[in-house]
């Protein structure tokens, strides 16, 4: 089953369906009415029977939304697949390297990626398979992390290289409003199978620049479930962006970066694909200088 979030001349809510090409049902028709992924996917036993029991009908002609609304986290992970590690001329990290995303930079399967040319002149995409919890979990083990998961979906987990490389770490380079497209929907676990074992990739105007598979993952989802509920608890709807193959733009001879008017389409095996036009952000102005130079 898939959980999406769609928009319509109906209004908009979390949408339920069966496979690709079945109509959305509307998860208010259900007769629940529900804001956070979160808790939908808390009550995901009551609304999939709900749904099992209805007629299955539902809309097909709906604009996706992002699914993932509210989550209490956004964890990401970078340098995680060696083909991408050997292309920016990376260290073998000894373990995971975890930043976090806002839910701030959340944006839609098909929605603009804005870029502020007084901030960045390298904005780059990372094709990312996204991992969305379903339990509240600590401690997890390699024999039970895979229980934790709710499903996957696609991600792009857009970044601004010149900013990545000015701050000491990663959280607004690659936290930026719209910097974190992510669907087109949810597709449940049991449905995915291994996610050690899907193809990822991403196109530029029809360009291929990525393509991998989840294979060439340092850590394999189940090694990031186990490091990171160690010390934190993962809580329904949580996400874990769990890094991107080589391909990127920052890693090309010459490093090509993303304009206005670029068309990214982000693709995972089975999960569907994220279609997202970079554009000049209509609020673009010079930022006020915090530039300090002490002597
Ligand atoms: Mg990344």
């Amino acid at each position: 089953m898939q959980l999406g979030r769609i928009k319509s001349a109906t209004g908009t809510d979390f949408g339920i369906r069966g496979e690709n090409g079945e109509p959305w049902k509307r998860i208010a028709d259900l007769g629940m009415d529900i804001s956070r992924t979160g808790e939908v996917i808390s009550r995901w036993d009551e609304i999939s029977d709900a749904y099992i029991r209805s007629d299955r009908g539902g809309e097909l002609d709906v604009e996706l939304l992002s699914p993932v609304v509210a989550p209490g986290k956004i964890l990401a992970i970078g340098l995680n697949y060696m083909d991408h590690i050997r292309e920016t001329n990376s260290h073998v990290p000894e373990q995971p390297v975890v930043f976090a995303k806002y839910s701030s930079s959340l944006n839609d399967p098909t929605g603009s990626i804005l870029v502020d040319p007084h901030l960045t002149e390298q904005l780059d995409y990372e094709a990312e398979l996204a991992v969305v919890i379903g339990t509240s979990a600590r401690r997890l083990t390699q024999e039970n992390a895979l229980d934790a998961v709710f499903g996957y979906a696609v991600a792009n987990d857009v970044s601004a290289r010149d900013q990545q490389r000015r701050d000491s770490q990663l959280s607004r380079s690659k936290g930026m409003d719209t910097f974190c497209p992510i669907g087109p929907w949810i597709t449940l676990a049991d449905r995915v199978g291994d996610p050690q074992d899907l193809r990822i990739s991403c196109s530029v105007n029809g360009e291929v620049r990525q393509d991998s598979s989840t294979d060439q993952m340092l850590f394999t989802v189940v090694d990031l479930l186990v490091h990171l509920s160690a010390g934190m608890t993962l809580e329904p709807g949580d996400v874990i962006l769990t890094g991107t193959p080589h391909g990127v733009g920052t890693g090309r001879k010459p490093p090509e970066f993303l304009k206005d008017g670029d068309l990214v389409r982000c693709e995972v095996e089975g999960l569907g694909q994220l279609e997202n036009r970079v554009k000049t952000d209509p609020s673009s102005c010079p930022p006020e200088t915090v530039v300090r130079q002490v002597v």
